[in-house]
């Protein structure tokens, strides 16, 4: 425990200076207008081959966003409907070997063979960020939204823990904490027993001109983030010069992350550990092309727009008090 305490403080140092730099380049200036309509998305290149583990940018996640992390109220009451089970990670915050409320992005390792060596890939693995995002598109609530920058991100105020977004999400990605939200003031005994979290591309440090936390702290500069036209174009030109694989431009209809591997990815996805809150790299079609999609996201679209206003109402009406 002592260790990551003090591991986070020199995190929390590294990523104070850093920005300082970062918030200087293009890339941070093109974050900062996370409002402007007429920018281009900001896609985040990973290359794969270059991380080597440490899992600092897990810590730093971690730490620059503890504060949105949920604080449930215990004990949690009864589930409604009882079938709905609890998914308390409260106590196991330290878990870091897969995605939970508590930790937006993990290392994910591959053994595969590369000229003939056996060789571990690490992988950082978190939210895609899709262009075209089911878990914003079919929220009954209106509580996942995407900025025009291209990132998603649930508001966990407004968020009554219904899971959809991890159903329709290609890699189920969200992940639920039981007894926290807005459910426990309105609907205790209808709705999911708790809310969705998951990664929110670092919006607040974008809308600062920082870059995410785990882009800032990485020693191997595994990531790079900027305009989509930029990114693509070097994920291209590395995949090139080094024979690689891109995943990421064309699953589920396009994403905002290109990670590009050394090996082919379902080579990465037959070794990698798959399973809850750990991430497939399997092909992926386009989820909001598919009929009975378009035709729910469009009755969705006004009712979702109701129900956060409400909420939003709501949640203004309390602090009023
Ligand atoms: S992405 Fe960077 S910070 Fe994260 S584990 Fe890999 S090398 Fe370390
Ligand atoms: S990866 Fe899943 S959670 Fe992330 S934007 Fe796409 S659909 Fe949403
Ligand atoms: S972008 Fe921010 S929230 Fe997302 S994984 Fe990186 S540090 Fe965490």
């Amino acid at each position: 425990m002592t260790s990551k305490i003090s591991r986070r403080a020199f995190l929390k140092g590294s990523i104070t200076a850093a920005g300082s730099v970062a918030a200087t380049t293009t890339i941070a200036r093109a974050a900062k207008s996370i409002a402007k309509e007429d920018q281009e998305p900001l896609v985040t290149l990973i290359d794969i081959s270059k991380c080597i583990g440490c899992e600092e940018c897990v810590y730093a996640c971690q730490m620059v966003n503890a504060d949105k992390y949920p604080d449930p109220e215990k004990p949690f009451p009864a589930m409604f409907p009882k079938r709905v089970p609890v998914q308390d990670w409260s106590d196991k915050t330290d878990v870091v070997d897969r995605l939970t409320p508590y930790n937006w992005l993990f290392i994910q390792t591959a053994m595969v063979t590369i000229d003939g060596e056996e060789t571990e890939l690490t992988i950082p693995r978190r939210c895609m960020h899709c262009d075209n995002p089911p878990c914003v598109k079919l929220c009954p609530w209106g509580a996942a939204k995407q900025e025009d920058n291209g990132l998603s991100r649930i508001d966990s105020d407004l968020c009554l823990g219904g899971s959809k977004c991890k159903s329709v999400c290609p890699w189920h990605i969200p992940e639920r904490q039981t007894g926290s939200g807005i459910y426990l003031d309105i609907l205790p005994s209808l709705a999911g027993n708790g809310n969705m979290h998951k990664c929110d591309r670092c919006y607040n440090r974008l809308e600062k001109g920082d870059q995410p936390a785990c882009i800032e702290v990485c020693p191997e500069d595994v990531q790079t983030i900027g305009p989509r036209s930029e990114i693509l174009k070097q994920a291209h030109a590395l995949a090139k010069e080094t024979n690689g694989y891109i995943y990421g431009e064309h699953e589920n209809g396009g994403t905002n992350t290109i990670y590009v591997s050394p090996v082919p990815f379902d080579q990465l996805n037959k070794s990698i550990e798959k399973g809850k809150g750990k991430p497939h790299f399997k092909k992926v079609d386009d989820m909001m092309a598919q009929g009975t999609n378009i035709a729910k996201a469009m009755v969705i679209a006004p009712i979702a727009g109701i129900a956060a206003a409400f909420g939003k109402f709501y949640l203004s009406s309390k602090e009023g008090k």
